[in-house]
């Protein structure tokens, strides 16, 4: 291939400039011509494309964001969607497609892959929830943005010996609790994929004060349930003095960490290889520490994403 062209789609997540910075970067060292598709796959269908020279991509790897924008557009799950973006595609010459986003982004690259498109998907999100990696982009940042915060709690909850509940993102899954969680000592973790008993919660919590604790830090992945009926719930069993903390979208943002950094370039400049010798209906991942392409249908149609759950009990183990 000769002309490819980049998007990111769905939630933002740190790392996703300096992955569009690769597959630009790496397709000019390899005689390419880059194009830049704005607003995902709403700009994709308007035709929203420019071309992306070097100099469009400096300055990019230490902002978070995504300079190409990113958008909602249901539309692109119809067929009439796909096919005009397709047809878009065509229209500016371009022969193959990366997408930088998240589960629903990976749906659009699908759609277009079984069109017979080329389209190579990254995985851009914080929520670090797609299948084929153990890690996505901006997962990293988001980690150490919600540890910043803990550790901010962990004083004042230690002052006024309280128990913090403190809501993260990561939509159906817990690894932004999980790392989150470990990383910053939490007393309790609760995410999706372990039941939790509230009962629990609260003897753990007395456990701790007797064990001279002055805190509690509870991290709660916003699949669950959110922060305040957490607390309400928590209230029928006692007064714990608990506080609700609820991160929100300061976990989107930042400058990427270097291992986000890393890995977006990584993943782009991977792309590029692929798209360049022609081939396409990949997504990319890393998994034991090394960066593999794997078929996007079978990774979306027959895998799943699991997060590594030994965190959860490492954490019960050696926290509270
Ligand atoms: P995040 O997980 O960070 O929110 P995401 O990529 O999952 O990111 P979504 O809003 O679910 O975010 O999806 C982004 C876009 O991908 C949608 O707005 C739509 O344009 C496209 N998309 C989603 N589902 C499909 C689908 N089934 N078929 C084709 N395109 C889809």
């Amino acid at each position: 291939m000769k002309r490819i062209a980049v998007l990111t789609s769905g939630g933002d997540a740190p790392g996703m400039n300096a992955a569009i910075r690769a597959v630009v970067r790496k397709a000019l060292y390899e005689g390419m011509e880059v194009f830049g598709i704005n607003y995902g796959y709403a700009g994709l269908v308007a035709g929203d494309i420019r071309q992306l020279h070097h100099n469009d991509v400096g300055d990019m790897i230490s902002r978070g964001g995504t300079f190409l924008y990113s958008a909602r557009y249901p539309e692109f799950a119809t067929e009439e969607g796909q096919l005009k973006g397709i047809e878009q595609l065509k229209k500016f010459g371009i022969e193959g497609l990366v997408v930088i986003g998240g589960d629903g982004s990976y749906r659009g690259a699908l759609a277009l892959t079984k069109h017979g498109y080329p389209t190579i998907g990254l995985p851009g999100t914080i929520d670090n929830d797609i299948p084929g990696t153990d890690f996505c982009i901006g997962f990293d940042t988001a980690i150490n943005t919600v540890l910043d915060s803990l550790d901010k709690i962990r004083d004042t909850a230690t002052s006024h010996v309280r128990t913090f509940i403190v809501e993260v993102m990561g939509r159906n899954a817990g690894d932004i609790a999980l790392w989150a969680g470990v990383s910053g000592g939490a007393e309790q973790i609760i995410i999706p994929e372990k039941e939790f008993d509230m009962a629990e919660v609260a003897t753990k919590i007395t456990e701790g004060r007797e064990k001279g604790k002055k805190h509690t830090i509870i991290v709660l992945a916003e699949g669950v349930m959110n922060g305040n009926k957490f607390a309400e719930e928590l209230y029928k069993f006692g007064d714990y003095h608990a506080r609700v903390t609820v991160l929100g979208h300061v976990q989107r943002g930042g400058s990427p960490t270097a291992r986000d950094r890393v890995l977006a370039s990584q993943f782009g400049a991977r792309a590029v290889d692929y798209l360049k010798e022609g081939k396409g209906g990949l997504c990319l991942g890393i998994v034991n520490n090394e960066i593999i392409a794997s078929d996007i249908i079978d990774t979306l149609e027959k895998g799943s994403h699991r997060p590594n759950v030994a965190l959860y009990k490492l954490n019960q183990e050696i926290s509270n």
